[in-house]
């Protein structure tokens, strides 16, 4: 019997073969992320259903000396969640509920499987606010959130998970279940472990619980949407809107193709051949301030070169666009047999240089790059489609070229989608090996024997594992 069966088995006695799945076929649907990376089926999945089944569950497979994958829905990017060598895979998904409003005091306290897009509805009805919104926030859970630091459209003025995360109740490889932060607006007592296992991509500790942090939920919401000749212009004018002083809570940027791909599902969203677009939106509490707000970033999006800017004052033409943003990673996606998506972030003021770049390398590598994304922070998912096996080397090189340009233009690998398997050959680019070796030694001091989520973030391969 491998270790992996006396484990299934171990964990069935503890906690119920209802929560344990061992079916090869059914095992075949936990293997994976959204992402390309290469996966093997795993041996077992534990369906949690409590905090002390993840611990337990944690304890049996340090004990057993087999890896565990720690999952929520699997929308991640980048392998985060996918099963490289056989091991027991963790699904949270059914820690779900909300379980405290404290409306006095603005915090929430959820399962790490409540999906984000219920806790805005959630919070929303009480008039609170909880603002990072992954276009995943439909499907993706909280706890998956936590372990990516996810982001999203409205991080340019609200920040990211990391920035509303007061507490975490995470299990780990001994089995403890640890109370890690607080609930308090304030604190600062002993090291801050919460901002350390937000972004640990599942390689330090399971999450059970999640604290967050509400604000108030804004009353006036304004979107203007400008249409430009080309992306670059666009990236330029995402510069000319941010050195005015403007917040806007999104600032999104679509390059060509993109425009197409979203008036392919709705031709009504954006005019016919748009070269790129900008998705502005800005809130506040006071109609007529956000209102000239919204005005000065239209004339200000038409100054810098916009062909036009139209404001969507109407709530549901505001609706029809973000329905066909939120599936844009989707859409593209059956444009071609294969695709990637990458994360680099610039600083805001490189964005119109990185699409030029990234323009140059698409012509001279003849990879299709879509690019699209968070403009406001420097965040673009830049996309590779491919359909033939012989096209990867060129597609190899074009994510290498624009990691290299990224790079060059002091920015960084990823802005929240992690590093998982896919950019781990590509870590030692950005940092140095004595900052990689002293994280290394923080998981240890974690995960002893390197079994919880084992391959992510760090790696000894070279090569990007997606092509
Ligand atoms: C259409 C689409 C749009 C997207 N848009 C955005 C976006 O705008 N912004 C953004 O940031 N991301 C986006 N994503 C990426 C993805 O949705 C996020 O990374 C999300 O946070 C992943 O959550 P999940 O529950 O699916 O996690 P999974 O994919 O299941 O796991 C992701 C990582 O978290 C770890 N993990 C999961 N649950 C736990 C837990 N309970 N404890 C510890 N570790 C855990 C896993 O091991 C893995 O490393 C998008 C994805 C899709 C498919």
């Amino acid at each position: 019997m491998t270790p992996a069966q006396r484990v299934s088995l171990d964990l069935e006695r503890a906690l119920g073969p209802s929560r344990v799945l061992t079916d090869p076929d059914l095992c075949a649907a936990y293997a994976r992320d959204e992402s390309e990376a290469p996966s093997v089926v795993p041996p077992c999945v534990v369906r949690a259903e409590t905090a002390a089944d993840v611990a337990a569950t944690l304890r049996a497979c340090d004990e057993r000396g087999v890896p565990v994958v720690p999952r929520g829905a699997g929308t991640g990017r980048t392998g985060g969640a996918t099963v490289t060598v056989p091991s027991v895979v963790l699904d949270t998904s059914r820690l779900d509920g909300l379980k405290d409003i404290d409306r006095a005091n603005g915090v929430a306290v959820v399962g790490a499987g409540m999906r984000t897009g219920a806790l805005h509805a959630a919070v929303e009805r009480e008039g609170l606010f909880y603002p990072p919104d992954p276009q995943s926030a439909e499907w993706c859970c909280l706890g998956g959130n936590v372990a990516e630091n996810a982001g999203g459209p409205r991080a340019v003025k609200y920040g990211v998970t990391r920035d509303w995360v007061l507490g975490l109740e995470c299990a780990h490889m001994d089995g403890a279940l640890v109370q890690h932060g607080r609930r308090t607006a304030k604190g600062v007592t002993g090291y801050d472990t919460v901002g350390l296992l937000v972004g640990s991509e599942g390689t330090l500790g399971v999450f059970t619980e999640v604290t967050v942090r509400l604000t108030a939920l804004p009353t006036a919401v304004r979107g203007v949407l400008a249409v430009f000749a080309d992306a670059v212009a666009a990236g330029r004018a995402v510069a000319a809107l941010l050195a005015t002083g403007a917040r806007p809570r999104c600032i999104e940027l679509l390059d060509a193709i993109c425009c197409d791909v979203m008036r392919a599902d709705d031709p009504g969203v954006l005019p016919e051949g748009a070269g790129a677009a900008l998705v502005i939106e800005l809130d506040g509490f006071d109609e007529a301030a956000v209102a000239r707000e919204a005005a000065r970033a239209g004339e200000c999006c038409v100054a810098a070169g916009a062909v036009s800017a139209h404001e969507a004052v109407d709530p549901a033409e505001r609706a029809a666009l973000w329905a066909v943003r939120r599936v844009m990673s989707r859409a593209l996606r059956r444009r071609a047999a294969h695709k990637l998506s990458e994360d680099v972030v610039v600083p805001r003021a490189q964005v119109a240089e990185l699409i030029a770049r990234v323009q140059v390398i698409a012509a001279q590598e003849r990879v299709v790059m879509p690019t699209y994304g968070h403009a406001g922070d420097g965040n673009l998912h830049v996309n590779l489609l491919w359909d033939r096996d012989d096209e990867r080397p060129r597609v190899h090189r074009a994510i290498e070229r624009l990691i290299e340009a990224t790079l060059d233009l002091r920015g960084t690998l990823s802005g929240e989608h992690g590093i998982g398997v896919l950019k781990a050959p590509y870590l030692a680019w950005e940092q140095g090996p004595e900052l990689i070796a002293l994280q290394r030694r923080v998981k240890l001091a974690f995960d002893p024997k390197g079994l919880l989520n084992p391959g992510k973030i760090f790696s000894d391969t070279t090569s990007h594992r997606g092509c």
